[in-house]
């Protein structure tokens, strides 16, 4: 039988994570970014009660679910007003790489502490001269000996300062081909020759974004995950969740601004009936109500295919609810904006910066192109463009 509605299970982790999110809500979160501090109490207490971890395997110290449990985690965090982009790095792409590609040993290592939240990994595909085409990366990996030893360069990478690890994706010294042969380091961020350099981003939250320099870091051999030889697979194993995750926290941030709105919408009255009551605003409220449900149906899909090890399928779905969730979250975001008038850009209200944020919907982790490149190609059968 089809099912549209989530399990009775996943119905109530959403109601644990929102009751334990909305103690802290946005204005915990704004005021850490405000003060320039992380949001430690909170991830400690998601990871406490098991929230981090529950797609990672039970003897690993998960919870044994899914990514379509750990989306709707994250989703219900965002939807507080309290979202944790680190989720979609350490747990989402470096817990389901380790779990399907670790050595048992890198396992036991890695998953426990990614489970609990004891330690976050952080994830490193983008270079400053490649961007979107990750084709073109050139941090290397060369043997030497008993040892790799790295070099290269990565930026926008979030949460390095509180990440005891980067799971940095580079390419093996010898493929020259020009296609992208990835290769998958974990790279302690003590690490001799492991610099980072933070950049100040416009948009204001506890989460910051560095450029790397890899000058010559010398791993252990079994720094590797997976096989150096197994070419994308692996990298989509933790790219697809990536995307389902990115749609889950824009759902979650589109469901946040539409209850700022509609809760404004229904109190402000500057003619006889409150706001609400003029379609004009009314509709694109409604509207959005629709989208919303839209990019959900997308990324539970899309979770579920991933779940059930459909990885093709999960890749049409994964791209295509990230393409949706980044639109709702900046179509939500705006009309909270505009349903609050002038009150819509103060710092008070923390709605302008919530339009900032909502805007990373659409640039990362993949930009909004390069999805409908993939569905016009793949999807559709058209010529490749680019
Ligand atoms: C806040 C933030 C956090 C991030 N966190 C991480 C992280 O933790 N780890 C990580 O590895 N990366 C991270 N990123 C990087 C992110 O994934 C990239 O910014 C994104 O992939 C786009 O790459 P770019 O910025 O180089 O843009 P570019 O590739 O330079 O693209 C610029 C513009 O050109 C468009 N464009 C490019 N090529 C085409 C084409 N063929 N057809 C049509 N349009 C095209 C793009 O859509 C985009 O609008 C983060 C970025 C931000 C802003």
């Amino acid at each position: 039988m089809t099912n549209f509605t989530e399990p009775d299970e996943r119905l109530a982790l959403r109601e644990a994570v929102a009751k334990l999110t909305g103690k802290y809500g946005a204005e915990y979160i704004e005021k850490q970014a405000a003060a320039g501090e992380k949001t430690t109490e909170l991830w400690e207490e998601m990871g406490s009660n098991g929230f981090l971890g529950v797609n990672i395997a039970e003897e690993y110290g998960g919870g044994g679910g899914g990514m379509g449990d750990l989306a709707a985690v994250l989703e219900e965090a965002a939807t507080a007003g309290a979202p944790l982009l680190m989720m979609v790095v350490s747990p989402a792409i470096c817990g389901s790489i380790i779990s399907r590609y670790g050595t048992e040993e890198q396992k036991q290592r890695w998953l426990p502490g990614i489970a609990d939240g004891s330690m976050t990994m952080a994830f490193g595909i983008t270079e400053p001269d490649a961007g979107s085409n990750s084709h073109n990366i050139t941090t290397t990996g060369r043997r030497d000996g008993d040892e790799w030893v790295l070099s290269g360069q990565k930026t926008y990478i979030s949460g390095v300062d509180e990440a005891q690890a980067v799971l940095i994706v580079a390419r093996t010294e010898d493929a020259k081909t020009g296609k992208l042969k990835p290769a998958l380091f974990v790279v302690p961020t003590d690490a001799e020759g492991f610099t980072k350099q933070v950049i100040p981003m416009a948009w204001s939250a506890p989460e910051k974004q560095f450029t790397l320099f890899l000058d010559d870091i010398r791993l252990p051999l079994d720094a590797l995950v997976g096989d150096e030889n197994a070419g994308l697979v692996q990298l989509f194993a933790g790219l697809n969740p990536e995307r389902i995750m990115g749609a889950a926290i824009s759902c979650g941030t589109a469901r946040y601004a539409l209850g700022r709105a509609t809760d404004y919408a229904k109190t402000r009255t500057v003619w006889k009936e409150p706001i609400g009551a003029h379609q004009a605003i009314a509709h694109p409220l409604a509207k959005i109500k629709i989208e919303i449900e839209q990019a959900r149906l997308l990324w539970q899909k899309a979770a579920a295919l991933y779940d059930a090890g459909d990885d093709m399928g999960a890749g049409e779905y994964a791209n295509m609810a990230k393409y949706a969730g980044g639109e709702v979250a900046c179509n939500a975001t705006d009309a909270a904006v505009h349903t609050h008038g002038g009150n819509g850009l103060t710092q008070e209200y923390g709605l302008a910066n919530a339009m900032v944020a909502a805007r990373l919907g659409r640039i990362a982790p993949v930009s909004r192109e390069m999805i409908l490149n993939f569905v016009a190609m793949h999807s559709l059968g058209l010529p490749k463009s680019y």
